[in-house]
């Protein structure tokens, strides 16, 4: 690739993604990314990753789907979670040439973003080997991503104080005997169903029909802290942010796109008219987002790390002005009506405004979140007339829209288009600061 070219796209879905079946042909749309700016196409490469793998598994099959062979999870983690360490054989890689001096934009939907922070963290702890490299991820561009965990988890079954334990006959339970139904007759499925349990052996040709029962009365998988489920819980997010997992690297640059429903933070719904299938994209997250908003926090026990600094910034927020500064991402849940009690209860259906943010309390990373006014998808040109930042969060928010408004469904929308056109001129602007020379970056803090 010559450095004029613009430098590739990869999606990467979210949790029960059905790859292209659900994206459509996103070649197509995503051309909205760069055909606005009348440059040269820019390639977009779907790779398509287990849709209930955990975290981890999900970040080994997309550096493999990228770099082609088989995929490695790594022994010592194969061996702690009781699962195969070789997982299917990519004869085709979709970037071989993938390296730091070829690197890769990155967008991904719901876990599809906590998918790419998982990869990043692999790569800066050397576990694909020394030949690779943070730096092989240039953009990391996240929609509706709950990287700090969501609470609907818990409302679907997993348990307040025993996760990665699942309330039987709960939502989630439910949803795990489908998986194992599916997992065991998947060789007779279409390939949308596919679900990249090769590892764990739990199609009939490998699994005897009694230890498929017995997956079905409790399962390995559901129930262990190696699954999508658990990596959404407050639990694991906070063990993921003691390891810290999630720290920015200097050179890669960094965006969030965070929805709320507006009746999750107290005003009115747009009236907007929508199709019938935005309505029926819509009405379960309506309910679901309710169940969000009004969630125990004080059934969580032991009191997740995550939220450990609640007390330290309810203090903050009564030395303070009622009007807490958004920068500050300091949640006050005792006292509605201020912006921390919002991020933690305004929600898209699915995850918290807090949790969509970035990883990391505010004060612990680096991050500029520009305000609810200043709404990505009113698209303004002026917003790029400087050079990006790297090695900064750049917090950006959807108003009233909701998990799946942007992605994974394409339907056409104003909306849909507005965003595609501002993340086509956001990574043209990365990729004209990349051709020229590389800057040092200054580490002071520039919140
Ligand atoms: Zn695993
Ligand atoms: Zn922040």
């Amino acid at each position: 690739m010559s450095p004029s070219e613009p430098v590739p796209l990869v999606i990467v879905e979210g949790f029960l993604g059905a790859g292209t079946l659900f994206w459509g042909n996103f070649e197509a749309h995503s051309n909205y990314a760069c055909q606005s700016n009348g440059e040269k196409d820019r390639k977009t490469i779907f790779a398509s990753v287990g849709p209930v793998s955990s975290l981890h598994d999900r970040a080994c099959e997309l550096f493999y789907s990228l770099v082609g062979g088989t995929v490695d999870y790594g022994e010592k983690h194969a061996e702690e979670n009781g699962h195969g360490r070789f997982g299917r054989t990519h004869q085709v890689a979709l970037y071989p040439e993938w390296s730091a001096d070829h690197p890769l934009h990155f967008l991904g939907h719901s876990l599809g973003g906590q998918t790419i922070i998982k990869l990043q963290w692999l790569l800066s702890t050397g576990f694909f080997g020394q030949n690779y490299h943070p730096d092989m991820i240039l953009s990391v561009n996240t929609v509706s991503t709950p990287f700090r965990g969501t609470q609907l988890v818990y409302a679907l079954g997993e348990e307040t104080q025993r996760a990665p334990d699942v309330r039987p006959f709960s939502a989630g339970d439910i949803l795990a005997k489908g998986v194992h139904i599916a997992a065991y007759l998947s060789p007779l499925l279409p390939s949308f169903l596919d679900l990249y349990v090769d590892s764990r052996r739990l199609s009939f040709r490998d699994a005897s029909l009694t230890s498929f029962l017995g997956q079905l009365w409790k399962s390995d998988w559901a129930e262990s802290c190696d699954a999508a489920p658990y990596d959404v819980t407050f639990d694991a997010a906070s063990e993921r942010e003691a390891a810290e997992e999630g720290a920015i690297n200097t050179y890669t640059y960094y965006r969030s796109y965070c929805a709320t429903l507006s009746h999750t933070e107290g005003s009115p719904s747009t009236s907007r008219a929508y199709s019938w299938a935005q309505k029926i994209l819509a009405w379960p997250l309506s309910f679901t987002s309710k169940t969000i908003a009004t969630f125990p926090f004080s059934s969580l026990r032991p009191i997740p790390a995550v939220f450990e600094t609640l007390a330290s910034a309810h203090l903050a927020s009564i030395m303070r002005s009622e009007k807490t500064e958004l920068q500050d991402g300091i949640i006050d849940v005792d006292r509605s009506g201020t912006y921390l009690s919002t991020a933690l209860r305004a929600n898209d259906g699915i995850v918290p405004l807090f949790s969509q943010w970035h990883p990391f309390e505010c004060k612990f990373t680096r991050c500029r979140h520009f305000s609810h006014t200043d709404n990505v998808l009113g698209w303004d040109e002026t917003r790029y007339g400087r050079p990006p930042d790297p090695g900064i969060w750049h917090v950006h928010h959807l108003e009233d829209a909701h998990h799946l408004s942007i992605a994974p469904v394409w339907l056409g929308t104003a909306e849909q288009k507005a965003f595609w056109k501002d993340l086509g001129h956001w990574l043209r602007a990365i990729d004209t600061v990349r051709r020229g020379p590389r800057q040092e970056i200054s580490t002071a803090d520039s919140r």
